[in-house]
C-alpha cells in the first residue's frame, strides 16, 4: 500500500471553562493513501472538523501521533508545522474566506506571494482552467456566486501545489446543482492528490467517495470502501518548503492588504500627532538650564562682551545686596580657572557726573547713548601688568597715587559736552587729548590728576547706529544691551590707578573685601565659557549668587523664572502626555491587530509561517508609527521655532532658548517606536497561543 498520510491514536480533548473537556476525538487511528477521494461524514458535533483540522496542520492533538511519508509532523515545532502547512496542505473552507476586497488573480496570487514564490500569471490561469473559471480572473470576489467563490478557493488551494487537499464542508453553503459540480472538481483532483472532504450530504458521498469515514462521539462507526483506488504514476516532490518571506515583501503585502477605516485613522493619527507634539515640547521645555542660557549667550554675541562677576548676598527677606571680593578670593578664582580675574575698586559713589567734571549736560536733539558720563570703578594696575593688556596710552601711565588714566570713550564725552573744574572751563570744541591731560577730576574727597588716556581698542563702529536709537526698535534695543554689556564694568570704563586701595581707605589688605566685582576677558570658544559658567553657577546657593553682567543681565530673572514655570508645567503635563500619547497609539493598534484574527488565521491555513503574518499584519501599526514621529517631529521643530522667536522678540536675545534636538527627537521617536511595539507585541502572543483554527473560528 502506499499510504502517505496515517493516524496512530490521535485523541483531542478541548478544554472548556467550565466542566470536564470535551472529547472530540478518542483514539482515531486511519491510514489515508494516496490519489483518493476521502469523505468524512457524521452528524454535526461528531468530531470531522477537528479530525481535518488537525490533519491540515491547523489544531494540534491532545496526543497521537501523525506520520507524513514516515515522517512524524507531531514531533514537529511549530515552526515546522508551519512548513508542512505550507508545503503539502491545500485547504478549502465551508465559507471560503476569501479576500473580498481583492480580485479572484489578487487572491490567488496571495497564497503564492505567502509562500514566498514568485507571481506568474500562466500559473493563475492554470489553476482556474482546472476549475473552469479561467475568464472570472480578474472579477472583484464580491462580484462572484457562491459556486464560483468556492472554486476560486479550489484554486487558491491548488496553486500551492499540495499533495494533499483538505476540504471541510466545502458544498455546506451551496446549492446541489452547484456541489455537484465542485465536487465533480474534488473527484478530478483526487487523480493526483489525496482529497479529504468533509460533509454532511451522504448522496453525494455515496456517488463520489473512493472511502467514506462515519464518525460518531469522536469515533470510526464505519468505513465503506466504494472503489478501488486510481493509482496514477507520478513522481511527487517530497521536499519541504522552508521558505523565508522577504522582509519587504510581507511588508508589501501588508500595504496592499492595509483595510484602513480611514475617518478612524485620519482621528488617531490626529489625536496621537497632537499628544506626541506636545510631548515633544515638553521634553524641550523641561531641558532648559539657565547656566546653558547664559553660555548660549556670550556664544550668540560672538565673545565680544566681558566676563564681568558680581557676587550677591541675600541680607534679608528678598533684598539682595552686593557682596565684595577679596584679594584671596580673586586669587582663589584665578587658580581654579587659571584665568586672569582683576578686581575693580568701587568705594564711593561714583555715579554724578560732578566728579568728572562734564559741564551740566544739554540734551541737544537725540541722546547719544554711545557716551559714557560716569566711571564704574577703578583698578589698581602697575605698568607692567598694564603694558601686558596690550593697550596703547596717550600720555603717561599713572606714576603717582594722586594720578588717574580714563578709557578713550571719557574723551569721547568730553569731546561732545566740554570740560569744567574750579579754574578752567573748556568747550567741547577745545577738547583734544592734549588739553585734558593734566587736567583733574575728583574721585570722593581727592583730586586725581589725569595722565593719560587710554586707547582699550574697543570697535565702536558696529554701535553707530545707536546714535539713533529708538525705544521700539527691538535690533537697537539688543544692541543697547549688548552695548552697555560691553562698555560697563570693564576695562573700557574703569578708571586706572597705581593703588586706588591706599587712596581712599588704607592698604588693599588680601583679607580685605574690597572689589565689587570682577572681570577678564572672555575666552573666544564655547568650552572655556562654558566651564566659567558653570564655575560660578555651581558656586550659587540660596542666599548667596554669582551674577554675570552680561547683556541678559538685567533680563536673566524675570527669563529665568518665566522658563521654570514653563518646565515645571512641561513636566507634569510631560507625564500625562506621555501616558495619552502611548495608551492612544497602544490601543488603536492593538485594536486593529485584534480585529484581525480571523485574517491571520486564514493566512497561515493558506501556509504563511507565524512570524511572517505576523509581520504583514504589524505593518499597519509601523506605519502609523512613522507617519506619527514624522509629523510630531516636523510640527514640534516648528512650534518650538515659534516659542524661539517670541522669546527673542520680548527678551531682546539673539539665540534659541528651546533646542529640539537630535537627541530630543530620538528620545521622541524611541517612545513612539516602543509603544508600537509593545502594542503589536501584545495581540501578537496573546494569538501565537491560539492554534490557527481558533483564531479563524474566533469570528
Ligand atoms: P463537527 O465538525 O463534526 O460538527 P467538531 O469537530 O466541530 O464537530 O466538534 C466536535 C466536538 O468538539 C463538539 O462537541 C464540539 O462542541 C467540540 N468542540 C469543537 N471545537 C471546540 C472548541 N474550540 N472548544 C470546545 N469544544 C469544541
Ligand atoms: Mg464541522
Amino acid at each position: 500500500m502506499d499510504e502517505i498520510l496515517t493516524l496512530k491514536n490521535i485523541t483531542k480533548k478541548y478544554p472548556i471553562k467550565k466542566g470536564e473537556n470535551v472529547l472530540a476525538l478518542s483514539d482515531f487511528s486511519f491510514d489515508f493513501n494516496e490519489n483518493r477521494l476521502y469523505f468524512i461524514l457524521g452528524k454535526s458535533g461528531s468530531g470531522k472538523s477537528t479530525l481535518i483540522n488537525i490533519i491540515a496542520g491547523l489544531d494540534k492533538p491532545t496526543s497521537g501521533e501523525i506520520f507524513l511519508d514516515d515522517k512524524n509532523i507531531t514531533d514537529f515545532k511549530d515552526f515546522n508545522i508551519d512548513n508542512y502547512r505550507n508545503t503539502f496542505i491545500g485547504f478549502i473552507f465551508q465559507e471560503y474566506n476569501l479576500l473580498s476586497d481583492l480580485s479572484v488573480k489578487e487572491n490567488i496570487a496571495l497564497a503564492l506571494q505567502l509562500q514566498g514564490k514568485k507571481i506568474l500569471e500562466s500559473e493563475i490561469l492554470e489553476v482556474l482552467d482546472k476549475v473552469n473559471i479561467k475568464d472570472l480572473i480578474n472579477r472583484k470576489i464580491n462580484e462572484l456566486s457562491g459556486g464560483q467563490k468556492q472554486r476560486v478557493a479550489i484554486a487558491r488551494a491548488l496553486i500551492k501545489k499540495p499533495r494533499i487537499i483538505i476540504a471541510d464542508e466545502p458544498t455546506g453553503s451551496l446549492d446541489k446543482e452547484t456541489s455537484i459540480q465542485i465536487f465533480d472538481i474534488l473527484k478530478e483532483l483526487s487523480k493526483d492528490h489525496l482529497v479529504i472532504a468533509v460533509s454532511h450530504n451522504e448522496d453525494l458521498a455515496v456517488r463520489y467517495a473512493g472511502e467514506i469515514i462515519k464518525l460518531e462521539n469522536g469515533k470510526i462507526s464505519s468505513i465503506d470502501i466504494h472503489s478501488k483506488t486510481l493509482y496514477i504514476d507520478k513522481e511527487n516532490d517530497r521536499s519541504i518548503i522552508n521558505s523565508q518571506m522577504p522582509f519587504l515583501t510581507s511588508f508589501k503585502i501588508g500595504f496592499s492588504y492595509l483595510k484602513i477605516k480611514f475617518s478612524k485613522l485620519i482621528i488617531t493619527i490626529l489625536l496621537s500627532v497632537m499628544a506626541f507634539t506636545c510631548l515633544g515640547i515638553a521634553i524641550t521645555a523641561n531641558d532648559y538650564d539657565i547656566t546653558q542660557i547664559i553660555i548660549n549667550s556670550y556664544v550668540a554675541n560672538g565673545y565680544k562682551e566681558n566676563l564681568t562677576i558680581y557676587e550677591l548676598e541675600e541680607t534679608s527677606d528678598n533684598y539682595w545686596n552686593s557682596k565684595c571680593f577679596s584679594l584671596n578670593d580673586i586669587n582663589k578664582i584665578n587658580e581654579d580657572l587659571n584665568a586672569n580675574f582683576k578686581g575693580v575698586y568701587k568705594q564711593i559713589n561714583l555715579n554724578s557726573q560732578n566728579f568728572l567734571n562734564i559741564p551740566t549736560l544739554d540734551y541737544k536733539g537725540t541722546y547719544d547713548t554711545t557716551l559714557l558720563l560716569n566711571l564704574s570703578g577703578l583698578i589698581s594696575l602697575n605698568k607692567a601688568e598694564f603694558e601686558e593688556l596690550g593697550y596703547s596710552i596717550y600720555g603717561n601711565y599713572p606714576t603717582s597715587n594722586n594720578e588717574i588714566a580714563i578709557p578713550y570713550l571719557y574723551y569721547e564725552t568730553y569731546k561732545k559736552y566740554g570740560y569744567i573744574d574750579s579754574e578752567i572751563s573748556l568747550t567741547p570744541n577745545e577738547i583734544t587729548i592734549e588739553s585734558l591731560i593734566g587736567k583733574t577730576i575728583k574721585i570722593g574727597f581727592n583730586d586725581l590728576t589725569i595722565s593719560g588716556i587710554i586707547d582699550t581698542k574697543l570697535n565702536m563702529e558696529e554701535f553707530s547706529t545707536l546714535k539713533y536709537y529708538n525705544n521700539n526698535d527691538t535690533e537697537l534695543n539688543r544692541l543697547y544691551y549688548l552695548y552697555n554689556s560691553i562698555v560697563s564694568y570693564n576695562y573700557h570704563s574703569v578708571g586706572f590707578m597705581l593703588d586706588c586701595a591706599s587712596t581712599f581707605t588704607g592698604s588693599a589688605n588680601s583679607d580685605n573685601a574690597i572689589y565689587q566685582f570682577i572681570f577678564d576677558d572672555l575666552p573666544n570658544n564655547k568650552n572655556s565659557v562654558s566651564m566659567i559658567v558653570k564655575y560660578f553657577n555651581q558656586k550659587n546657593t540660596v542666599n548667596n549668587k554669582y551674577y554675570f553682567n552680561n547683556s541678559l543681565n538685567t533680563k536673566i530673572d524675570g527669563l529665568d523664572s518665566n522658563l521654570n514655570f514653563y518646565k515645571n508645567i512641561a513636566f507634569y503635563s510631560g507625564l500625562i502626555l506621555l501616558l495619552f500619547s502611548t495608551l492612544l497609539l497602544f490601543s488603536f493598534i492593538n485594536n486593529s491587530i485584534s480585529n484581525k484574527e480571523k485574517e491571520m488565521g486564514i493566512f497561515k491555513a493558506l501556509g504563511a509561517r507565524s512570524k511572517d503574518v505576523f509581520m504583514i499584519f504589524s505593518c499597519e501599526g509601523i506605519y502609523i508609527s512613522i507617519i506619527n514621529f514624522i509629523l510630531s517631529s516636523v510640527i514640534c521643530s516648528i512650534l518650538i521655532n515659534y516659542f524661539n522667536n517670541s522669546f527673542n522678540y520680548s527678551y531682546l536675545i539673539n539665540f534659541d532658548i528651546y533646542n529640539f534636538n537630535f537627541w530630543k527627537i530620538i528620545i521622541l521617536f524611541l517612545i513612539i517606536i516602543l509603544s508600537t511595539f509593545i502594542a503589536i507585541l501584545i495581540p501578537i502572543i496573546k494569538i501565537s497561543r491560539k492554534s490557527p483554527i481558533q483564531t479563524i473560528n474566533n469570528k
